[in-house]
């Protein structure tokens, strides 16, 4: 997998291309990974990658030569890869898009920064627009990298073990369920005792249950499609505990004598 990054700031890839998971897979020569820098397509003494936009109002906008000079350096590099433009405004990046994208043979990632960039470069060079989320960084460089860590993870063997990839949250439309490592007491708290019961299905079972609960509740969302038989039977048992602990409980609180009965 190849990642080319057009920034105006090369810099900022480094570390990120030489550490952790990416590190070892250009290491390893499973991910090639370069970082381009626009201004180095920008014409005049003084390399003006930006201007003031047209029409007035502040900040100032990214000239589209120099960005359309880089896509075309990118392409003569990789000539099937398409061009993502890092954007606020674009497709909600996802655990799917992260699949999509790494089905493709690389990705030409391009980083705006001040207002954005000249809105003809999109219509003439973009293939696609990417949002990390619905907040505003300075520039594209934080994004691209979100999108190139969560891609990288899914090129077969970048992860030691490639099943980690497809048990952990949102590859499964489930939360995965917490992790627990050495002490198994730490400042009193004990880690679960079936982790360290040696029975491996107990063990997946305790790790279903709880992925199923946490999602239940931080994501009720994603449960609203797919429920497995075992999932319904799952939550049907939980409901029902639930239905028959408030059944049996008087309501505890000062207004609790005399105040209404709660719904049920
Ligand atoms: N004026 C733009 C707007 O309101 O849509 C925002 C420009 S932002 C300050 C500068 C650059 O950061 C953008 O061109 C884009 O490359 C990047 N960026 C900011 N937020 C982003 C996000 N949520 N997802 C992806 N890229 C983002």
């Amino acid at each position: 997998m190849d990642f080319l990054v057009l920034t105006l700031f090369p810099g900022m890839f480094s570390g990120f291309f030489s550490l952790g998971v990416l590190g070892q897979a250009v290491a390893d020569g499973r991910i090639n990974a370069l970082a381009l820098d626009i201004r180095d397509h920008a014409l005049g003494r003084h390399k003006t990658a930006d201007d003031r936009p047209f029409g007035g109002g502040s900040g100032m906008v990214m000239k589209p030569e120099p960005l359309s000079a880089a896509v075309r350096e990118a392409r003569e590099r990789l000539p099937v890869a398409p061009v993502v433009l890092l954007s606020p405004q674009g497709r909600r990046f996802s655990q799917e898009m992260a699949r999509e994208l790494a089905a493709a043979p690389g990705l030409i990632l391009v980083c705006g920064r001040y207002e954005g960039v000249d809105e003809r470069f999109v219509e003439k060079d973009v293939d696609l627009a990417v949002s990390v989320g619905d907040y505003i960084l300075s520039g594209g460089e934080p994004a691209a990298m979100i999108v190139m860590d969560a891609v990288a993870r899914l090129v077969p063997g970048v992860l030691g073990n490639d099943e980690s990839a497809l048990t952990e949250s949102f590859e499964t439309g489930r939360l995965e369920h917490g992790h627990y490592t050495r002490p198994r007491d730490f400042e009193g708290d004990e880690a679960p005792p079936v982790l360290m019961s040696g029975h491996h299905l107990m063990v997946e079972k305790w790790r279903r249950e709880t992925g199923l609960l946490r999602t239940l509740v931080r994501r009720p969302d994603m449960l609203e499609t797919g429920l497995t038989k075992e999932e319904i039977a799952q939550l049907v048992a939980w409901s029902e505990r639930i239905a028959g602990l408030i059944a049996s409980q008087t309501v505890r609180g000062a207004h609790s004598s005399s105040g209404p009965e709660p719904e049920r």
